[in-house]
């Protein structure tokens, strides 16, 4: 997979600093942002948000390109109704080459799994030409294609929006490719406005302790993850 932050909002944190500021200030937004610097910024957004009122990240905005994930991961991505989606289309794009699809690790990792699972795809893949053959269109032939089937996307999310995806996503319970391409998209958002992503990761990290109760997973180290995403 290829995952690429592809455009954000300019002086992010400036912005964001300006608009907490905003309520509480007689200048103008436009004056207030003309004053602000990095470190007011950093210091107000942490004191805002430490009220709750998260709704000034909002103006900040993050584009990804997200590349060459299963239908799978799509799937869920999608699920965030905050974010704005455009994903390649199976109606416009033919699913023409064996190479059209993601493996799993695990499946990988197990020569007879492996074995079973490519054999399995390229069946479909030739049922699939097969029905272009016989006429069938695209968006009817697309019904055989698998969960795996690769596919490109583009999303854009608000700073708020993306810090609760990555409070799901990046958490050991969810799945691991969507977990692999929130915890990328952390690492490239973070890098560009480290002040609005301070904190970020999966729920414990922000909590200080894992919300999950029972249902978390023994192997889950809180504390081994906290020093993950807080270094990262
Ligand atoms: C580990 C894991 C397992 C999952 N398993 C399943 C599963 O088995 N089956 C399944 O169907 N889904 C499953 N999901 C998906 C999950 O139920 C959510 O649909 C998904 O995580 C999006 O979360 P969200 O609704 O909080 O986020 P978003 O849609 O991004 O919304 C962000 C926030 O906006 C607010 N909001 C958005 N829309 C509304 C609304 N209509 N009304 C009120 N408030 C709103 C809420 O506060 C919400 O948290 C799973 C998710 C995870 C992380």
């Amino acid at each position: 997979m290829k995952i690429k932050l592809l455009r954000y909002t300019a002086d992010a944190e400036l912005l964001c600093g300006a608009a907490a500021l905003t309520s509480t200030k007689s200048g103008s937004p436009s004056e207030i942002l003309e004053k602000m610097d990095k470190e007011t910024a950093k210091r107000i957004i942490k004191r805002v948000a430490g009220y709750g009122h998260v709704s000034v990240i909002e103006h900040a905005s993050f584009t990804f390109s997200i590349e060459g994930v299963s239908r799978a991961m799509t799937h869920q991505l999608v699920r965030h109704r905050i974010a704005s989606f455009t994903q390649q289309s199976q109606r416009y794009v033919t699913y023409d080459t064996l190479e059209k699809y993601v493996t799993p690790p695990s499946i990988t990792n197990n020569k007879e799994a492996q074995k079973i699972f490519d054999k399995t795809l390229e069946k479909i893949s030739e049922t699939y030409q097969n029905l272009l053959k016989l006429g069938i269109k695209n968006e009817d032939a697309r019904f055989i294609l698998p969960n795996a089937a690769k596919t490109n996307i583009i999303v854009t999310m608000n700073a708020r929006e993306l810090r609760h995806f990555f409070n799901l996503r990046c958490c050991t319970r969810s799945q691991w490719e969507i977990r692999e391409v929130a915890i990328e998209m952390l690492k490239q958002a973070k890098k560009t406005a480290p002040a609005l992503f301070e904190n970020a990761g999966p729920t414990c990290v922000e909590l200080g302790y894992c919300p999950e109760g029972k249902i978390k997973p023994p192997e889950c180290n809180v504390e081994e993850i906290k020093k993950q995403f807080r270094n990262m």
